[in-house]
Order: structure tokens, then sequence, then C-alpha cells
């Protein structure tokens, strides 16, 4: 849709219902032709190769959708030009990082400018500072192939291919236990604001748009560049993925309470995903957990050494670099299925994570006749020094202190399908699944409300779950960094706080 030109001669009252019927605009070929002027290098239309890769390049099928075009800035001058026009002309854009949301048009849009900022990819180590500033558009595989020849490692995500959206989210890594969530071990952002000003948000700078940022997901403007704080390594770690067969899950249970509970307490330079994988082609059930212990040893200390107390069928630990972990973890996870994910936290508790997994496994094979049906259930501690971490390095938007001193399990669920088509008769009835599990953790006194926004589903309120204080701290921020809701109206995807969609 052109823009309404001033200079055409509508009655006042046709002004008014052209406005109210532009207010948020849906680019047409004729709009992106407009883009492509301003960006002749940069803006690729539909069915072009480019339009093509970049519209399928993503973890989950639902996140394939219908772009008008697709804008690739290389500048975050571009991304802040470009953000002028699109709120010029009140054009629908979605913001793209690594594609790693499943939820469906939070990195895509039908009808609207995709934006990827995969050109946006530098890497640049300030070794005095021990800050590593990045470019959003690089992938998580980016950071440790930049670290690791200097003994360097920031506090970032674990898989190779997984994006920065992660970075405005929350954020697990490797040293999780020891340094506290993503978000709590970032520096600065630079910021394209709605009015398409560039600012920085750090401890010293617009501080409540930094800690607004923290968990805010695309609500506030659009993120150009990280700076991560780093941290030394001892040149290497110790980790790998240990496979379990069906006959050793009551062994992982236990050691995943206690994982929560004891080992990543007294000893925080221990990591561990544990995860349990249904097959529904197989009707297998097995687990699958990376272990990592963060020092260069030669073997899994005393307090992991449960992990490998059971009989299990195969194991990859061995003394690596994370550049190297994060491609093992990654290659499970490959692009292009179906995917769900849905999460929710409750407090670490040995019979609740118990009683979740026996009916989320029963609750699967009731699907196994779908194809390519895969459940995956993870459970990942949240401990009360993690919660420390995130206050005394500035707070964050997420609410967590409410936890007290105990530690909380991010129960996530995620679904895999072949096809789109089967998605209607499972994902609802998944959605239902997941609420019934927070029902049971409420009956036992054992449910909190955080909802990880980057393991959330599309109907799950993330933001909401922050809590009144925190949210009412965003609308604030809201009205002073993004006063139009631009960045809700413009760009409809992804978790949006309460009643500003
Ligand atoms: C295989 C796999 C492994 C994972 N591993 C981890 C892990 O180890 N630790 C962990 O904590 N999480 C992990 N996650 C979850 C991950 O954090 C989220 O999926 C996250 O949203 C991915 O970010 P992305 O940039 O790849 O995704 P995208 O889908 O591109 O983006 C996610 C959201 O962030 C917004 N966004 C992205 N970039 C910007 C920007 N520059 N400015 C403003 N908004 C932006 C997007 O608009 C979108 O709403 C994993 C997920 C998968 C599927």
């Amino acid at each position: 849709m052109v823009p309404i030109s001033p200079s055409l001669r509508l009655s006042a009252a046709l002004r008014a219902a052209v406005a109210v019927l532009h207010e948020v605009a849906t680019p047409t070929p004729e709009c992106c032709n407009l883009l492509a002027r301003a960006f002749p290098a940069d803006v690729s239309e539909r069915d072009t190769k480019t339009w093509n890769f970049e519209n399928n390049n993503f973890w989950s099928a639902t996140e394939i959708r219908n772009p008008t075009c697709v804008f690739l800035p290389d500048s975050t001058e571009k991304v802040a030009e470009a953000v002028t026009l699109f709120v010029q002309h009140k054009w629908r854009f979605a913001v793209k990082g690594g594609g790693h949301s499943a939820i469906p048009q939070a990195a895509n849009i039908d009808g609207g400018v995709l934006m990827p900022m995969h050109r946006l990819n530098s890497t640049a180590i300030d070794f005095e500072r021990g800050a590593l500033r990045v470019g959003t558009g690089v992938l998580m595989g980016d950071i440790y192939a930049a670290l690791d020849p200097h003994n360097l490692t920031a506090m970032i995500g674990r898989y190779e291919k997984v994006g920065m959206g992660l970075a405005m989210g929350a954020g697990f890594s490797y040293l999780v236990n020891r340094e506290g969530l993503a978000i709590d071990n970032i520096l600065d952002y630079e910021v394209v604001l709605a009015d398409g000003s560039v600012v920085n948000a750090n401890a010293g700078s617009n501080s409540d748009l930094f800690r607004a940022l923290k968990g805010g997901n695309n609500n506030f403007g659009v993120v150009t560049h990280v700076t991560l704080a780093t941290v030394q390594t001892e040149g290497a770690i110790y980790g790998g993925v240990v496979y379990y067969p069906e006959s050793s899950l009551p062994h992982v249970t236990d050691q995943i309470y206690d994982h929560h509970t004891r080992q990543a307490i007294v000893d925080t330079s221990t990591h561990v995903l544990p995860q349990y994988g249904y097959n529904g082609t197989t009707n297998e059930t097995i687990s699958f957990c990376p272990i990592i212990y963060n020092r260069a040893v030669d073997e899994l200390p005393e307090v992991l050494r449960g992990w490998i107390g059971t009989s299990y069928t195969k194991s990859s630990l061995k003394k690596r670099q994370y550049h190297d972990l994060s491609v093992e973890l990654n290659a499970g996870f490959p692009d292009g299925l179906v995917q769900e994910q849905r999460v929710f936290s409750a407090y670490a508790d040995a019979n609740l994570y118990r009683d979740v997994w026996a009916a989320y496994h029963q609750w699967l094979q009731k699907y196994q006749h779908i194809p390519g049906l895969y459940g995956l259930h993870v459970n990942m501690p949240i401990t009360p020094h993690v919660i420390v971490r995130g206050s005394a390095n500035g707070g964050n938007s997420l609410g967590l202190q409410s936890a007290g001193n105990r530690t909380l399990g991010a129960l996530y669920f995620g679904i895999t399908l072949d096809n789109m088509s089967d998605a209607p008769e499972v994902l609802p009835a998944h959605g239902e699944f997941v609420r019934s599990m927070e029902n049971l953790a409420k009956s036992r006194g054992l449910w909190h409300p955080y909802i990880m926004l980057t393991y959330s589903g599309y109907d799950q309120p993330a933001i909401a779950s922050y809590g009144p204080e925190n949210v009412a701290f965003l609308r604030k921020a809201q009205e002073k960094y993004n006063p139009d809701h631009v960045f809700q109206r413009l760009v409809p995807g992804g978790q949006k706080p309460p009643s500003l969609h």
C-alpha cells in the first residue's frame, strides 16, 4: 500500500478514515521498490533466491511465512534509516536473529518486511575491558570461534546456530551456574529506537532501557550490537554428551534433582543439560545429557560422577573447547521441521520432576501415529546464586527474586512433527497438557510464575509472568523510549508486554 500523499484532495473525514485504515500498512511490492530505491543492494523481492533462502532459513517450519520483501542491513546506520522509513510509512516488519524461536512470526512476517540481521556479524574483543562486542547477526558458534583461541569465553547460548535474540530474553550458558544468565552478563546494548535514533543502553547510560532490554525481547528497538562480558578459561573444558537407555531413566531423574539442589550449588563450574527424548516412530525413549565441567580437567570431577555411575550407551566426554562442543550439541537439532516449545517454572522437587516426565511420556505415546513425532523434555536449574548474580549485575526484568533461596527448574516441553497438517491435532493438546502440569505443580505448592521467554509458547504470557512491578517498569520504559508503541504495532511478532498488543 503506497502511503497517502497529503497533496491528495480528500475530505477531512475521508482522510481520517484512510488514516485509520492505514494505521498499520502492509507493504506492497511498490513499497518494497521504495525501500530498494533507498537501499539498492540490500532488498530482495518475493520469490527471488535471497527471499527464498531467508524465508526458509529457520529452525522451525512454523516460522516460514510470506514476507513482502527481505531487507538485509549491514550497518547500524542502515537499520536506523530503515526503521525511520518503516515508521514514516507505517510498514510492518520483523527482526530476525538466528531464527530459532518457534513462535509463528516471532522473527518473520506475513505481509511486511523481513529484516534478518546476519550481515551485522562483527566480533571485536576488548582485551583490556574483558569484553566482546558483536553485531546482533552473529550466532553462538561465531562467538566461541572468536574467543576460544584467546582462552576467553562469554556467557551466552550453548548451541552453535542459535542467535542473539537470546540476549534480550534470558539465556542459559555453559557457565550459568557460576556467572548467571546471559542477560546478566551484558555490558551494553546498541539500539535503534522508533524515532531512528541510535542509543547505547548500559549501567551508566539509559540504564532503564538497559534493564528493560534484559527480558524485553524486540519491544524497545532493534538491537544492532551487544557488548558481552568475557571471562578467562583454562584453555579447555571437559564435556560432551552422555546417552542413556530407557532402563537408566530412573537414575537420570535422580541425578537431575541432585544436580539442581546440590551439584550446581556446591561446584558452580558444573553444567548439565538433561534431556529426555521420545521417538514416536520407534516408540523408544532415551536420555541424552550434555555434561560439562568448565575447567581443564581430564575426567569428570567427583561431584558429577553420578552421571556416569549408571549404564549409558555412548559418551562424547573429552577435553575440548566451547566451539567444538557447541557444534556437537547443535547437530541433534536440524532446521526446518515443525516445532513447538513451552515452558514453566517450579521449585526443585524430586517427585514432581519424576511425575511430570511420566505424564509427558504417557501423553506423547497417544500421538505415536503422527509422522515424525518427537517429544523432548528438558529440565534446567535456576539456582539462587544465578538470581543473586542478576541483582549484583544491575538487575533485569524477569522478577526471579521471588523464588527466594530455592532452586527453580525451568521445565521445557518441545514437540517436533514432520508435517504442518498435523499441527491442529497435536499442538492445542500440547498446550493443554503443559497447563495440566502447571496445575499439578500448583496443587503441590511448587509452581512459580516465571515463564522463560526464550522457550515460551506463542500463547504463554512470558512478559506478564515477570510480575506487576516489572510490567509497570517496562510500561514506563515504553512510554519513554517507544511512546507510539511502534515495536508492538509495526513489529507484531514475538512476546509482547500485556495490553500493548
Ligand atoms: C536448538 C536450540 C538450542 C537452544 N539453545 C539455547 C541455549 O543454549 N541457551 C538458551 O538460553 N536458549 C537456547 N535456545 C532458545 C533460544 O534462546 C531462543 O530460541 C532465542 O529466541 C533464539 O534467538 P534467535 O536470534 O536465534 O531467534 P529469532 O527467532 O531470530 O529471534 C527471537 C526473538 O528475538 C527477536 N530479536 C532477534 N534479534 C533481535 C535484535 N537484534 N533486536 C531486537 N529483537 C531481536 C526476534 O524479533 C524474535 O522475536 C535454544 C533454542 C533452540 C531451538
